[in-house]
């Protein structure tokens, strides 16, 4: 029996924090957790669950044009900012209340205030002080916000969940998920959006096709996205915000949001004690067990800045948990995961880019079709979905598929499968499709790209 107070702390109980803690506890282990802010972390609170709320939210504007032509004559009447936010919040406090009964039915004691580490097996928790075998770190990340004149009137994406009005006139800073999920949501609820983006083409790290035909749709949805230029100052006079850009040109907003990418949340809570290896993007260096450079301190999730992604962090939590509770070392596993971007229209990948895959590979077949969604057909809506399947051309092994169109991250969900499974091309070919669904061009790909 150890001489601990606990055989595990964990500090942050977002999604991988939570999952560790439970399943250790799950074994009869003592584990207790800290959370100073959000049950649920990012995701819950202001990530994932309420963007794909609001993405719902935002889609009814387009669906009641299309519904004309499938015979419904439809009015919008309005669009009340307020009752959706209030409405999230409900959902948000509720999924609150769930976290906080799994680690209770799960034994573990719960925290609910700040926990500042005092040395490798101490945690000091309001007036206590705690003692542990091994402690873990789940702490996430937090918006970087670029240092320029009147980056205070901005927000990032943790205050857009909540702003009071709606901004009619709406900017978005950045190329990557979160700027464009919010041009989306903000576009689609009625704004006038800007997106501005400091390189020549957004998604930089995506494929290359799936880069260009996100940019061409968003535009054509009206999203005034420009590329090559940055804010350099803000302005605020009587409410109303102006950015000033590198290319002399100025836009009035209602609204400024950053979503210039995260960093890990190493600071305010004593990590610099433990003298940790500290990564060049200031996370906590972990190997490929998410052990840190102490033996008994572990790192998981965000704040290591390995991928930052909810589903991620959950495997992380299992792969320690199952190393250091059932004594079965099972390093993580960072190959083929795939993610989505519910931009509109969304974005599923799994696996390499054809840029990724040519320097990996070689030679590589390239099957690629790109055609109107068939509910389109009778809107008249310009919109394309682009479907890419990219093939390793010695071993006929599909080392990466890319989508872009509706359902995106649900198609390429179960993609993910047999991707991660080794399928060849030849899988692919002798799976017979689902007729009529967009995703049954997957499997009926025949002629190689030029
Ligand atoms: P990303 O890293 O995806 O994108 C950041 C963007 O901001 C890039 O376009 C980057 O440009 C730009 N940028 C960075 N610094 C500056 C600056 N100083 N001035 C102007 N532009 C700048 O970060 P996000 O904030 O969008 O999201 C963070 C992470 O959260 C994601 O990487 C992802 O892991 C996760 N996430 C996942 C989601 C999902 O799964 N659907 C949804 C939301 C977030 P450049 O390309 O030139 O570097």
């Amino acid at each position: 029996m150890s001489t601990y107070d606990y055989d595990l702390f964990v500090i942050g109980v977002g999604s991988g924090g939570t999952r560790a803690a439970r399943m250790a506890a799950s074994t009869g282990a003592r584990v207790a957790a800290a959370e100073s802010s959000w049950l649920g972390g990012t995701c819950v609170n202001v990530g994932c669950v309420p963007k794909k709320l609001l993405v719902y939210g935002s889609h009814f504007s387009e669906d009641v044009e299309d519904a004309k032509a499938y015979g419904w004559d439809l009015k919008i009447e309005g669009f009340d900012w307020s009752r959706l936010i209030e409405n999230k919040n409900t959902e948000i406090a509720r999924l609150n209340g769930v976290y906080r009964r799994l680690l209770d039915n799960a034994g573990v004691e719960l925290f609910e205030t700040h926990a500042e580490i005092i040395d490798r097996h101490t945690v000091q928790v309001g007036d206590r002080t705690i003692t542990t075998d091994k402690l873990l770190i789940a702490t996430g990340g937090w918006p970087t916000m670029p240092d320029l004149p009147g980056i205070e009137h901005a927000v990032s994406s943790n205050e857009v969940f909540y702003l009071e009005s709606f901004p009619k006139r709406f900017v978005v800073v950045g190329g990557g998920y979160i700027a464009l999920e919010f041009a989306g949501i903000m576009k689609g609820m009625g704004a006038e959006v800007t997106q501005i983006y400091r390189g020549e083409q957004i998604l930089r790290g995506f494929d290359g096709d799936v880069r260009e035909t996100v940019a061409s749709e968003v535009r054509k949805k009206g999203i005034d996205l420009r590329t090559g230029v940055n804010i350099w100052e803000i302005e605020k006079h009587d409410g109303t915000l102006l950015a000033k850009l590198t290319d002399g040109t100025e836009i009035v907003a209602d609204c400024i949001m950053y979503a210039t990418g995260r960093h890990p949340r190493i600071d305010g809570f004593g990590l610099e004690k433990l003298g940790l290896e500290i990564t060049k993007q200031g996370a906590i260096k972990v190997d490929d067990y998410s052990r840190t450079s102490l033996d008994n301190v572990w790192a998981i999730g965000d704040v290591t800045h390995r991928m930052a992604l909810t589903p991620v962090a959950i495997h992380e939590a299992m792969a320690f948990y199952r190393t250091e509770f059932l004594g079965d070392p099972t390093p993580v596993d960072h190959a083929d995961i795939p993610s989505a971007v519910f931009s509109q229209p969304p974005v599923g990948s799994v696996g390499l880019t054809e840029e990724q895959a040519r320097e990996a590979h070689g030679e590589l077949d390239i099957y690629r079709s790109t055609f109107t969604p068939m509910k389109h057909t009778l809107t008249g809506r310009d919109e394309k979905t682009l479907m890419k399947i990219i093939v390793d051309q010695k071993s006929q092994k599909v080392v990466g598929v890319h989508m872009v169109g509706p359902d995106a991250g649900e198609i390429i969900q179960g993609i993910a499968i047999a991707v991660k499974m080794g399928a060849t091309k030849q899988d692919f070919d002798r799976t017979i499709g689902i007729h009529p669904t967009a995703a049954e061009e997957f499997v009926t790909m025949r002629e190689t790209a030029a």
